[in-house]
């Protein structure tokens, strides 16, 4: 069984040298540190130093910046036992999250898992793929990969879902199941997920135990859910027993989708209002009619899609976040989140500290957290330390 397009590979040659970082597991090389010239068609490759000795082999892609990505180190064997390896370890690390309440999760997180570019979750028995990218695209074996999965657990169906930035959505590779609402449970909290049309694979995995730690604190509380995509935190704050919810979203459907979810969850109707809104102008409003709530949580979308806009992205947090503190009662609590690779933590700490303090309040951190262990990332790789959750309690 292929697990990937081995075709003859290609060799390329560092003009730099890069060996020592990737020994220590960094697993990218860019385009600029290949020979210059050299631009040979093919996805599977063997990089060499100057010298014509092998430092790794894995994928390219000529047209991309993120030019290689390493899969093995020197001459160790790049073949289907080396892929086999790498996903039952992936499948294992797995094992406790998937329980009788939890049947979603990323069973596969590229890099993180030593499968670059590959990215697959889990909802019941659906799995979605998605590749980053040509190399990655023309490398993994997607169809063989789903068959691999079919002997460890009982998947129906599987889709590969394509970038934004192509004609078609997608493409089945098993099953015929309606890819629209599919039903999964995360913690025993029920959701329903458009695959197809829905963001990212559908829904935010990365913030489950986020979510759980909005849960345990939503008690009795009024909490506002700003950029609150199809519900995450505001069923959980429900079942945390909030007492009321108020959902922020500028897009119509997912608003909708958030309060089916919350009735899903058998949550009283009235105790959740969703609302279709620009969320800094709904910030806005909310301030100036002196509205308040004891909790708010900020999840926006990213701010900082590439490190050139980083200077705007700053600026944007922290309005948001300032904004957010000033509609919060006294010893409310803010939970702040970013999810752009380009802000790292400390800066993210910043500027939440620079937010609460443009609001003229002071605060306590309860918590800083990042992704969850099925977003692993190479200790080399700092740059796919992504997710930033910060819990702020602000006088
Ligand atoms: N917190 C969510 C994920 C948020 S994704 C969860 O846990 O599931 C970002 C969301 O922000 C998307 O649903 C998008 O529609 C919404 N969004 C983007 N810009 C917005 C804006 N200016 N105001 C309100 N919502 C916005």
């Amino acid at each position: 069984m292929e697990l990937f397009n081995s075709k003859t590979p290609i060799e390329l040659f560092l003009n730099r040298n890069l060996e020592r970082s990737i020994k220590a597991g960094h697993p990218w090389v860019y385009a600029d540190s290949i020979e210059a010239g050299q631009s040979p068609k093919g996805n599977l490759a063997i990089l060499k130093a100057k010298n014509g000795k092998t430092i790794a082999k894995g994928i390219y892609d000529r047209e991309s910046p993120l030019a290689f990505r390493v899969c093995v180190v020197g001459n160790d064997p790049l073949d289907d036992h080396w892929v086999k390896g790498n996903l039952e370890k992936a499948f294992s690390r797995r094992s406790h999250i998937l329980n009788v309440h939890t049947n979603a999760c990323r069973l596969i997180f590229g890099e993180g898992d030593n499968l670059p570019g590959l990215v697959c979750d889990i909802y019941g028995d659906v799995l979605v793929f998605q590749l980053d990218g040509a190399g990655p695209a023309g490398f993994w074996n997607v169809k063989n990969i789903t068959l691999w999965f079919s002997q460890k657990m009982p998947v129906k169906t599987a889709y590969l879902k394509y970038r934004s930035d192509q004609k078609k959505a997608g493409e089945i590779l098993l099953g015929d199941k309606a890819l629209s609402k599919v039903l999964f449970q995360e913690n025993g909290v029920k959701f329903k997920a458009d695959i197809i049309n829905g963001q990212k694979t559908g829904f935010f995995l990365d913030q489950r135990e986020n979510r759980l730690r909005i849960k345990s604190l939503s008690n009795n509380k009024t909490v506002l859910n700003l950029f609150g995509y199809t519900g995450g935190f505001a069923v959980y704050a429900g079942v945390g027993k909030a007492r009321h919810v108020t959902s922020v979203d500028i897009s119509k459907s997912a608003t909708m989708e958030s309060h089916q979810n919350w009735l899903l969850n058998d949550l009283r109707d009235d105790l959740h209002l969703p609302v279709t809104a620009n969320a800094f102008d709904f910030l806005a409003q909310a301030c100036q009619e002196k509205k308040k709530w004891d909790m708010v949580v900020a999840d926006p979308p990213s701010f900082a899609s590439s490190s050139k806009n980083v200077e705007k992205a700053k600026h944007s947090y922290i309005n948001l976040f300032a904004s957010a503190a000033k509609v919060l009662n006294k010893r409310g609590i803010l939970a702040a989140s970013s999810c752009s690779s380009h802000i790292n933590s400390q800066l993210f700490h910043q500027l939440c500290e620079e937010a609460i303090s443009k609001a003229n309040r002071r605060g306590t951190v309860l918590g800083f957290f990042n992704q969850p262990e099925d977003h692993p990332y190479p200790l080399a790789c700092q740059e796919l330390r992504y997710l930033k959750f910060l819990l702020i309690m602000v006088d």
